[in-house]
């Protein structure tokens, strides 16, 4: 059974008040069905990602329980420990729990790489319930003892496909090690390949799942179309979308780093505001990328899949797939970064003809077609998907096409939809 509100999921007046500030109304699907279950202490395994509330899911559980034990924390000793893959994100977990633990009496601290860890050991010190960290800096400070685990009673993996895709699941398991058994286990996870299972196995017991599938999350209301395009048409015809003043916040993403340097230049020469985000820019570069992107002053941020991993703005208006990713899973992780939290958005997707066949993928997942616009002419009537055929014609003037808003045939497939446990 799903329930339908905050209060009925056995929430505390303090976390009902602060779900109030921030707008909430009612629970995502992956909030009702894990607040529950987590509130007395069972482990859950999520499969879920970002843009489905998961942090709430997990996070609103852990502040409650922690509230209620009235657990203080001695220093050096977590009470509760959430791992991330990387820093946007844990800086983003932080940053929802510090906001969902606004009228708790709890101490907070991140501790995440590429800054100085001086201000964290200091964090550490004074003693923190929550801790929010990326397991290299974490391992670190453990092996320089600023930091112990044996009495951290409830821990986090979230994106734990991620973690090891980033090649960072030896880190988690040697941290797991120091944990206690005695404690809560969440794991949250957009797919579950064979490595994850196994950690799933090793280290949540007797967990709870939960899911919410991951084809039809993210796009709830997001309108998906395409252009094909010759791959060197691709700049001009980005330059002449943002012509369109209703792009207000795009997100642009790139296979490569170089690929979105590049762009992110371009755009820069040809009088648009844009900064790139990637693994190769210093943690402040991005965190400065992400806040010019965030207050408005930056209207483009150019992202690879592994830069914008859970980064959450609100009001990205577009997400423009300047290459198609070759993973059928970043498609969706890219698109949900528009239409956050039930507002609309629209994903563009540029296809050269290289990229036919990780399009089709794409909409092999989602069992829909994008819906095609006048790119090229003369790429657009060579490369017609064959699934496109019959649609309506579409506008030749590419201007008028992004100013007319949703096409005939566009896709709109439900994002908080869950399956039920
Ligand atoms: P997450 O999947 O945790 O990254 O959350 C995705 C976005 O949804 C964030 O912007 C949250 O602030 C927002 N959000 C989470 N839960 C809710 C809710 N119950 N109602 C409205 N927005 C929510």
């Amino acid at each position: 059974m799903t329930l339908s509100t905050f209060a009925a999921l056995g929430l505390a007046e303090p976390l009902l008040r602060a779900l109030a500030t921030e707008g909430y109304d009612d629970p995502t699907p992956i909030q009702s069905q894990a607040i529950p279950l987590a509130l007395t202490g069972r482990d859950v395994l999520g499969i879920a990602q970002t843009g489905t509330g998961k942090t709430a899911a997990f996070g609103l559980p852990i502040l409650q329980r922690l509230a209620e034990n009235r657990a203080t924390p001695a220093p050096r000793n977590p009470c509760a420990l959430i791992l991330a893959p990387t820093r946007e994100l844990a800086i983003q977990i932080d940053e929802s729990l510090r906001s969902y633990g606004r009228n708790l009496k709890l101490r907070h601290a991140v501790i995440v790489g590429g800054v100085n860890q001086n201000p964290q050991v200091q964090a550490l010190r004074s003693g923190v319930h929550v801790l929010v960290a990326t397991p290299g800096r974490l391992l670190d400070l453990m092996q320089q003892k600023h930091v112990q685990l044996h009495a951290t009673t409830a821990l986090v993996i979230d994106e734990a496909d991620r973690m090891f895709d980033m090649g960072f699941i030896r880190d988690v398991r040697r941290i797991v090690s120091h944990l206690p058994q005695r404690r809560q286990t969440m794991l949250f996870s957009a797919t579950m390949p064979g490595e994850v299972a196994h950690l799933v196995k090793e280290i949540l017991r007797n967990p709870v799942s939960v899911e919410v599938s991951p084809a039809r999350i993210a796009a709830e209301k997001v309108e998906q179309r395409v252009y094909f395009v010759p791959r060197q048409g691709k700049r001009d015809l980005l330059d002449e979308l943002l012509r369109d003043a209703s792009m207000k916040r795009v997100i642009v993403f790139t296979r490569t780093k170089h690929g979105a340097n590049k762009i992110a230049g371009q755009l820069a020469k040809s009088g648009h505001e844009a900064h790139a985000i990637h693994g190769n820019k210093s943690q402040s570069a991005r965190q400065r990328a992400l806040n010019e992107f965030r207050n408005g002053r930056s209207r483009i941020l150019v992202a690879t899949d592994i830069a914008a991993r859970g980064i959450d703005i609100d009001d990205v208006t577009h997400v423009v797939n300047f290459e198609i990713p070759e993973a059928p899973e970043n498609y969706v992780h890219r698109i949900g970064r528009t239409a956050r939290a039930g507002s609309g958005g629209i994903a563009i997707a540029f296809c050269d003809p290289s990229e036919r066949d990780s399009l089709r993928s794409i909409e092999r997942l989602l069992k829909q077609s994008l819906t095609p616009m006048r790119g090229d002419a003369r790429a657009q009537t060579a490369q017609q998907p064959a699934s496109s055929r019959n649609r309506q014609p579409q506008p030749r003037n590419r201007r008028s096409v992004v100013a007319q808003g949703p096409q005939p045939g566009s896709l709109k497939i439900g994002r908080l939809a869950s399956r039920a446990p």
